[in-house]
């Protein structure tokens, strides 16, 4: 396998009124399990349903109702610490989160605070232009989802739907190795990239299915190298934890409003108090919604109601023997077996159906020609319609089908991306419409010679510029083209053109 070396970057600082300051960023990801029932019941997970059909007793927190794990849940889990290289805990526990929110039946979100089901791993995050970080994974746990309160359907009174009560949530705990917003942002793109591969979260923003609290510190220069080598938390300046973020745009935003508004307050003379703070894309500040809250607020002790979870190290061995190739492996042998540029072939591998679509094209034809067909012609052509590649209309073999013709010289460009429309809105095969519609390409000398003598003659002014200026004879080239349709070999052409005006 190829070996990627990356650089890696610099911090990014920011010139207060008084001294350089450079950013400190952890992220703690909630990442929805994809299964199809809850994390203690057998309710339905199912988006949009109607509000408070997907309730089972237990997520209603009904007296007497007990939870029972939902293996799969588990499961899901163990092949998300998997996928981010994390060691897996064989015994890990549910402790209850003690706080009264409407929204929250039980009084308690069952969590894992004391013993997570998976622990350290790390993630590369690129940068791009050679530039790479590695950001430490702390932890993952489990826990439930609340419900969702809502109060903007009526005046004067606000509804609950329990539907997202106890859907499985896994923790995913980054230490504060992030540096700068567009790093924050790869580092999540670059999660829900592997947990899209995984199966495990469908990483759907929009619906909530990710999200992140983002935690933003500033320091002096020099400091975070004092962390880094003692590992000493005393040595970074306070964080701020901004809640629920589910917009890449927003998490990059509220870092850099965070950031300048703790250096205005420290250098103003003032101090940063650790405290949760709401993010408020309209004004463009964030704002204090709660100071920070401390484990023993929580009251937080092992769910006696759960057994210590056991798994055992063989049940982790045949998950692991399922994990597919990930984004980085994948990447890695795209560059390597169809000879691709980094950049193309992050392209072709941020989500499993491009890459699965890439290579089925690709096998047995040459990777670069048909990795510009894939991203340029079709996702462009998919992106205008705002579709994505599983909506297609064009498939794997007849994109090949299509780069065949190019490759052994029967069509010409332009006629191949004539090619390309035809078959992506009327389908059918590429050869055959070729055949049928006529559109080979003219490489019979013969006849583009005769072509190229008839525009000679027809335009001796042309011909007299075109020989004091040999720029003009694209002209020529243009009207031979013209005339054949778009048919003619343009190697061809151009050679004749020019030996005919030199002649
Ligand atoms: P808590 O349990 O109080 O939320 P954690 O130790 O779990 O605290 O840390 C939460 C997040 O805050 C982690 O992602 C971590 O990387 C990040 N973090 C910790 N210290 C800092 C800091 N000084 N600046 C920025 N982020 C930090
Ligand atoms: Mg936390």
């Amino acid at each position: 396998m190829l070996d990627l070396a990356y650089d890696t970057p610099k911090p990014r600082v920011i010139s207060g009124a008084k001294h350089d300051w450079e950013l400190v960023i952890g992220l703690e990801v909630h990442a929805q399990v994809q299964s199809n029932a809850k994390l203690f019941s057998g309710a339905s997970t199912t988006f949009g349903a109607e509000p408070n059909s997907n309730v089972a007793f237990v997520d209603s927190a009904m007296p007497g109702m007990l939870p029972v794990i939902n293996e799969f849940c588990v499961e899901q889990a163990v092949r998300t610490g998997l996928g981010l290289k994390a060691k897996i805990n064989l015994n890990s526990a549910f402790d209850r989160k003690n706080y009264f929110y409407p929204d929250l039946p039980q009084g308690y979100q069952i969590s894992q605070l004391y013993h997570p089901i998976v622990g350290e791993g790390e993630v590369l995050v690129e940068l791009g232009n050679g530039l790479a970080r590695i950001v430490r994974i702390e932890r993952i746990h489990l826990e439930q989802d609340a419900g969702k309160s809502i109060h903007d359907m009526d005046p004067n009174m606000s509804f609950v739907d329990l539907n997202r009560t106890g859907v499985a949530l896994m923790e995913i705990v980054s230490r504060p190795d992030i540096r700068s917003p567009e790093e924050a942002a790869a580092f999540f793109t670059k999660l829900r990239q592997i947990v899209r591969y995984l199966g495990t979260c469908d990483g759907n923003m929009q619906n909530g299915s990710m999200r992140a609290d983002v935690n933003v510190s500033i320091c002096r220069v020099g400091q975070y190298e004092k962390y880094q080598e003692t590992q000493d938390f005393s040595h970074l300046g306070t964080r701020c934890e901004i809640k629920n973020m589910n917009s890449m745009r927003f998490i990059q935003a509220a870092i850099e409003v965070e950031a300048r508004r703790q250096i205005a307050l420290v250098e103003g003379g003032g101090e940063v108090v650790q405290e949760t703070r709401l993010y408020d894309p309209d004004k463009g500040e964030t704002r204090s919604m709660r100071s920070k809250e401390e484990a023993h607020d929580y009251r937080y002790f092992p769910d006696p109601d759960l057994l210590p979870l056991e798994i055992e190290q063989s049940w982790v061995d045949d998950i692991a023997a399922t994990l597919p190739e990930l984004p980085d492996a994948k990447k890695a042998r795209f560059i390597n077996d169809f000879k691709l540029s980094d950049y193309d072939a992050s392209v072709l591998t941020a989500d499993v159906e491009s890459a699965r679509f890439f290579e089925e094209t690709a096998t047995g034809r040459d990777g670069k020609i048909t990795a510009n067909w894939v991203i340029n012609e079709l996702f462009g052509r998919l992106k205008k319609e705002g579709h994505d590649i599983s909506a297609s209309p064009v498939s794997p073999a007849q994109l090949g089908g299509i780069i065949d013709l190019i490759t052994s010289d029967a069509i010409s460009g332009k006629i191949a991306k004539d090619l390309f429309e035809i078959v992506y809105t009327d389908g059918g095969d590429p050869a055959q419409i070729v055949e049928d519609r006529g559109m080979k390409q003219v490489t019979d000398t013969g006849a583009i010679e005769a072509a190229v003598d008839e525009i000679i003659a027809a335009n001796p002014a042309q011909v007299e510029k075109a020989r004091a200026n040999p720029k003009l004879a694209g002209w020529f080239v243009g009207q031979v083209m013209k005339a054949t349709g778009g048919k003619a070999n343009p190697k061809a052409v151009n050679q004749i053109v020019a030996r005919k005006l030199n002649g």
